[in-house]
């Protein structure tokens, strides 16, 4: 199955779960989703997969129209990882509904919560019942408890779910506050080299879920990352996420990298992983003359990082979140 490389490892997961065997398909620096013509690379490469995973990360959706035609194209199925997207639209149209089938999540950390818990949408009603059969230790209809294949323990609470509709209502609330973070940090970052996550902003309407920034190329200070330890050098006019999340962890403000790639984790990197050219493995990080990497997921990685965005801080909190980034290349 292809499937983004830039993301939780949950997409993953789900495919080792059922067997499947994850190819990964690298991240345009657009939207930093799945890049469509890395994709058509890997159709090449592999014309017989027949499932592609795609994410919409940090609430952007990814060039989702383009992906499914070129799932049409081949034959594959679609499968939507909406888990951190749910309200944000490409062409007018809600992400999660491209798919063939399309995960949201619940958790306690996504745009509404039921602390946790997820939805699976389907427009097909016996794929609905199928999954709620699995969901619930496959339950034949029956007067007794009668089964015919492996059921999961996978469905929702009502209490769960009573917490999600009640949060439903507040949905659009959320996404303008998280909007108006986004917004602030961007006009707060006027003049420091930095970039905010990026969206397709002619099609689509992301519902920012995640404010994070990526240091320019040329204001990065060097900086190294192993599987467990990272070091960096403290560089006049100059720094980089890993002492970005240092400091502003002195000041008790919370900030992460972004998702480490699929393809850089050790249980997960033997796997293959292609880009635009082929396969990207050992690929160069150097920059082109347009300031792109070869594997541009590594660069974004290496460059990028998550900022504080709950709904419930305030605006001095992130005053202060961007006084610190802001330090950080003095
Ligand atoms: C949160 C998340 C998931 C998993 O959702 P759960 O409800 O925690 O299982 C899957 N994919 C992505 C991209 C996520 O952010």
């Amino acid at each position: 199955m292809f499937c983004s490389d830039m993301t939780l490892a949950a997409t993953v997961n789900s495919i080792l779960y059922e067997g499947g065997e994850p190819v990964y398909i690298d991240t345009e620096y657009d939207t930093w989703n799945m890049d469509p013509k890395a994709l058509e690379k890997a159709f090449e490469l592999y014309p017989d997969v027949k499932i592609v995973v795609l994410v919409h990360l940090y609430g952007t959706p990814s060039k989702v129209a383009e992906i499914r035609k070129i799932c049409d194209a081949h034959g594959a199925l679609l499968v939507e990882d909406a888990a951190e997207s749910l309200g944000a639209t490409y062409q007018g149209k809600q992400t999660g509904t491209f798919g063939d089938v399309a995960a949201i999540s619940f958790n306690g950390n996504k745009i509404i919560t039921g602390s946790t818990g997820g939805m699976l949408l389907t427009s097909k009603a016996h794929e609905a019942d199928q999954v709620r059969k699995w969901s619930t230790q496959a339950r034949e209809a029956a007067g007794w408890y009668q089964h015919e294949e492996v059921g999961y323990n996978y469905r929702m609470s009502n209490i769960i779910a009573g917490l999600v509709r009640g949060q439903w209502e507040h949905i659009d609330e959320h996404i303008a506050r998280k909007k108006e973070i986004y917004e602030r940090y961007r006009k707060g970052f006027a003049g420091v080299p930095v970039k905010m996550n990026p969206y397709d902003a002619a099609n689509s309407e992301p519902n920012f879920w995640m404010s994070c920034i990526a240091v320019d190329p040329e204001a990065m200070a060097a900086q190294s990352r192993d599987d467990h330890q990272s070091c960096y050098r403290s560089e006049e006019g100059k720094s980089c996420p890993e002492e970005i999340l240092e400091v502003l962890k002195t000041f008790h403000m919370e900030g992460r990298p972004v998702w480490k790639l699929m393809h850089l984790q050790p249980i997960y990197r033997s796997n293959a992983f292609i880009t635009e050219t082929g396969s990207g493995r050992g690929s160069s990080y150097a920059y082109n003359a347009d300031m792109k990497c070869a594997d541009a997921g590594a660069d974004i990685f290496n460059r990028g990082l998550c900022l504080p965005s709950d709904i419930g801080m305030t605006e001095e909190e992130q005053g202060k979140v961007i006084e610190v980034v802001k330090r950080c290349f003095g």
